[in-house]
């Protein structure tokens, strides 16, 4: 397996640390809102990626956190907590809004055959966890105490910037948003490992601490429910690419100055969704969730094969014709699909020479696209049997995961042969141009919860 590190700037051969196996780390949501599709995009370029290393054979171990304490709207530790923002909003509790936005998006995750990590961890659930490391980093002169919150010293870490590439004099803390510095830090980029009360008053999630009653930073989550359930050692760490800085930058930081050496060899980043008026925001525009784009009538999927249609390091621009061109090529490919013989009958060699192209294709920096492509290719072979096709369309599936092969429902004889002799009938009808004639048979077979599919090779039917 080759892949981009950004920690390198380079593509790699990927080693991880024990033969076989790989620990890996992925930022999950804050629940305060619905996940736009922005947001899943990189869901399901984390879910190809563990699903591509699965294929390859490795066993994976994967973690996500879930974000409903201590993310602050700018990164650099001020503005509003984006958690007690949301529940406002809504007339509910912390507690109350974290779970109802966790569901809602574990169910856009399975709209879009998104496998849930091994493990789920709820930051609020490992506040005992971020104790004992931010003990450890006072103790080790790494952090200090000010004005009653406790403060990551980057001065002592070694090669803060490392990740970002970044230069330090050309750095505002909160490169996201122009907001106030907090001025009880050392230096502007330090940040917060533990807030106490002379942050917020009316926090409504708070927790003792030896520093006064008050709640963890956001980066401290991530080390601590990263190295809590993987160990100290970890293979790869994913996220979005704004996590670069200062989220990930922050978690090495802090990680490598409690553990005393490296802790993760590979960063793994994918590029925004943007649409056509620049970054998707929650708070701009129309929100683009995958209710929304059920509501308007596309399948969540399309929106999966859309995303796999272009490299995750590349930026992608959400448009409505895009996402259309998506639905018509997926609804197409599925069609062609269903209309292969199931009939057994395995061309070993073949297909062995496309499963090692597949893995060609994962290996060359998780390249979806030459994976679809294969998938064409396979469709278009004619040396190979129809049920070689399907055996190799699955295999590819696991990885993809667009439902390409549907599963056949059971039908009764009877109405197979009616179905067939009405398509027949309607055929005719359309060679006759009587097109009233074949409408109606359409209407009539439509009422009985089968729709009629026209393409180029005919006319297939799928039970509703
Ligand atoms: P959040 O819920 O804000 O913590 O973000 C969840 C994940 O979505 C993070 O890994 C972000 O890096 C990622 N993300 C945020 N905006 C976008 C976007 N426009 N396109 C792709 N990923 C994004
Ligand atoms: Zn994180």
């Amino acid at each position: 397996m080759r892949i981009y590190n950004t920690l390198t700037k380079k593509v790699e051969d990927f080693i991880p640390f024990e033969e076989g196996k790989v620990r890996m780390y992925t930022c999950g949501p804050t629940v305060y809102d619905y996940a736009h599709i922005g947001n899943l995009r990189t869901y399901i370029f984390e879910d190809i990626l563990e699903k591509s290393l699965k294929y390859l054979g490795y066993d994976v171990y994967r973690v996500m956190n879930i974000t409903d304490v201590g993310h602050l709207t700018s990164d650099g530790d001020t503005g509003e907590d984006k958690m007690a923002k949301g529940a406002l909003r809504e007339g509910k509790t912390v507690k109350e809004t974290a779970e109802f936005y966790t569901e809602a998006f574990f169910n856009d995750c399975a709209k879009l055959n998104i496998a849930k990590p091994a493990v789920v961890a709820p930051a609020s659930e490992h506040i005992d966890t971020y104790i004992k490391m931010i003990k450890k980093l006072l103790k080790d002169g790494y952090a200090y105490e000010s004005n009653g919150n406790i403060y990551f010293d980057i001065s002592k870490a070694k090669d803060y910037y490392r990740l970002s590439g970044k230069n330090p004099e050309d750095l505002l803390i909160g490169a996201r948003e122009s907001v106030e510095e907090d001025k009880f830090k050392r230096n502007p980029a330090d940040f917060a490992l533990w807030f106490t009360i002379s942050k917020f008053q009316n926090q409504e999630m708070k927790w003792d601490s030896p520093w006064g009653v008050g709640y963890p930073g956001w980066h401290i989550e991530c080390s601590g429910i990263s190295g809590e359930y993987l160990g100290e050692y970890l293979d790869i760490h994913c996220g979005g690419v704004d996590n670069i800085f200062p989220h990930h930058t922050n978690e090495i930081a802090q990680s490598e100055a409690y553990f005393g050496h490296r802790w993760c060899n590979y960063w793994i980043h994918g590029e925004h969704l943007n649409d056509a008026t620049g970054k998707m925001s929650k708070s701009k525009g129309e929100f683009l969730t995958i209710s929304l784009l059920e509501k308007k009538g596309y399948d969540p999927l399309s929106y999966r094969f859309f995303c796999l249609n272009s490299h995750y390091r590349n930026q992608l621009i959400f448009t409505w014709d895009a996402l259309d061109g998506a639905e018509n090529a997926y609804k197409k490919l599925k069609n062609r699909i269903k209309q292969l013989d199931r009939t057994p009958d395995l061309n070993e060699n073949k297909t062995d020479a496309y499963q090692v192209k597949f893995k060609e294709a994962i290996s060359n920096d998780l390249n979806t696209s030459s994976m679809m492509t294969l998938v064409y290719d396979v469709l278009k072979d004619e040396d190979l049997s129809d049920f070689s096709k399907l055996y190799l369309i699955d295999s590819f599936d696991k990885v993809l995961s667009l439902n390409l092969i549907e599963e056949e429902k059971e039908i009764d004889n009877d109405l197979e042969k009616e179905i067939q002799e009405q398509i027949e009938k309607r055929n005719q009808a359309k060679k006759d141009k009587n097109y009233e004639l074949a409408d109606q048979i359409r209407n009539e077979l439509l009422e009985k919860g089968v729709k009629l599919i026209d393409s180029r090779d005919g006319t297939t039917y799928e039970i509703i």
